[in-house]
């Protein structure tokens, strides 16, 4: 009978492909309602009107180096050998509205990012001049404009500065904190309330008793949001009790944009998740054809999703990966979902349950024929160091027994190569 069931577990049927499962939670997802956020909350949020310029940058026609303002006329045939004397009248200081004017036979001293006087049209730079008290020497002409950094050289007033459905990363907070946007419009981080269910589990920091495991999901869940751009609160072990299991959720339902909870998913009597919520309707479980991972529950509750994952740490890993990463980046607003993915050349057998989408831990690196993806260890889904080990995830589809050592394989990267 055993033999039977994980027979037919392999053989994927009645179950829901990875994609129509992805679909059913995608379709119930929607980006955080827009609100402003000061610069450094909004940092990595994605912007959710566009940012316009309301005035033109830089705002004021400055020096680009250290010299004189000149009226470019007064210095047109200057050389070393016909240098040209020009009466110095001031100096424009960084920060300040210049209180003079350059008027036809004389100079100013600018530094630079100093406002260019009134009457000047360029800067000599300094190396090209001579200082003698009440008069400057020019020993080389300038064209008008010449190191000056005009108005509106970098943006125009009324241009778009950032378009809506860019993150912000650090040029954009740059660009917005000078036009003077400092609260920008974005979606913001949801914050992800995460709960461990079992009676075996212990807190990371206890030594467990015999039979008792350390609470391992929490904190791959919780590295994971914090990747992905979420704000992760945990919320502790709850235990294989129905009643605890409903009070810490809707203890915490009004901080939460979101429920993450691992284990008690499967088909077990004692399933705790299912037992909670289930009979009310608000999370529907799964069977997905997919290796490990395949118990799923995904519902909302009062609108907002939760997830069930399973309690394998390594299905909670590829669980994330699949269903729950591009669920928390629609909500910020992303768009583009999914990971990067490659081709690799496998360096050995990897065997797989025939009717499921397989993920299998891998270290792709890269080869002299292209990249090449190792696995890094069995199949078992409780074998976290497995994980630990791979930058990518190795897709051996249903109806492939054993992806052979030689084949090429698509690989999802979930982390880049050298960190
Ligand atoms: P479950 O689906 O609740 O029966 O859990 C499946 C397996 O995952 C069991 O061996 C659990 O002990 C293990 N497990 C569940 N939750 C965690 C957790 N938070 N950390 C580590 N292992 C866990
Ligand atoms: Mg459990």
């Amino acid at each position: 009978m055993a033999r039977r069931r994980l027979h037919d577990h392999d053989s994927g049927e009645g179950l829901l492909s990875v994609e129509e499962a992805r679909e059913k939670v995608l379709s119930q997802i929607q980006p955080l309602a827009p609100l402003q956020l000061p610069l450094v909350e909004a940092a990595g949020c994605v912007l959710a009107e566009d940012a316009v310029a309301d005035h033109a940058l830089p705002a004021f026609a400055s020096s680009a180096m250290d010299g004189f303002a000149v009226r470019a006329d007064d210095v047109a045939g200057a050389s070393p050998a016909n240098a040209v004397e020009l009466k110095l009248v001031g100096r424009a200081l960084i920060g300040h509205r210049p209180d003079g004017t350059v008027g036809a036979g004389e100079a100013i001293a600018i530094a630079t990012g100093a406002p260019v006087p009134a009457g000047a049209d360029a800067i000599v730079p300094v190396e090209n001049t001579e200082d003698a008290g009440d008069l400057v020497r020019i020993f080389e002409g300038s064209a008008p404009g010449t190191h000056v950094r005009p108005v509106g050289e970098d943006v125009r007033a009324g241009t778009t500065l950032v378009q809506r459905g860019r993150r912000l990363g650090a040029a954009e907070l740059g660009l917005l904190a000078s036009a003077g946007i400092p609260h920008p419009v974005v979606h913001p981080r949801p914050r992800v309330v995460v709960l461990s269910t079992g009676d075996e589990l212990v807190p990371p920091t206890d030594e467990p008793t015999y039979g008792q495991v350390r609470d391992a999901n929490a904190y791959t869940i919780f590295g994971a949001l914090r990747e992905a751009g979420a704000s992760p609160v945990l919320a502790g072990i709850v235990r294989d009790d129905v009643d605890q299991l409903r009070e810490t959720v809707f203890e915490h339902l009004i901080q939460a944009d979101a429920f993450i909870s691992s284990g008690g998913v499967s088909v077990g009597e004692r399933d705790v998740v299912k037992a909670a919520f289930f009979k009310r309707g608000d999370i529907g479980f799964y069977r997905v054809a997919m290796q490990p991972g395949m118990p799923q529950g995904f519902g909302q509750i009062e609108g907002k999703p939760y997830f069930g994952l399973p309690g394998n740490p390594v299905s909670v890993f590829v669980s994330f990966e699949v269903f729950v990463r591009p669920a928390i980046l629609k909500m910020l607003g992303r768009t583009q979902l999914d990971r990067p993915e490659v081709s690799a050349t496998l360096t050995a057998d990897v065997r797989g349950p025939k009717g499921k989408l397989q993920f299998a831990r891998v270290e792709v690196r890269r080869g002299a024929g292209g990249w090449e993806a190792t696995p890094t260890g069995g199949r078992g889904s409780n074998l976290i160091s497995t994980v630990a080990r791979a930058n990518g995830l190795a897709m051996v589809p249903a109806g492939t027994e054993t992806a052979l050592a030689g084949s090429d394989v698509k690989v999802m990267l979930f982390r880049s190569s050298e960190d």
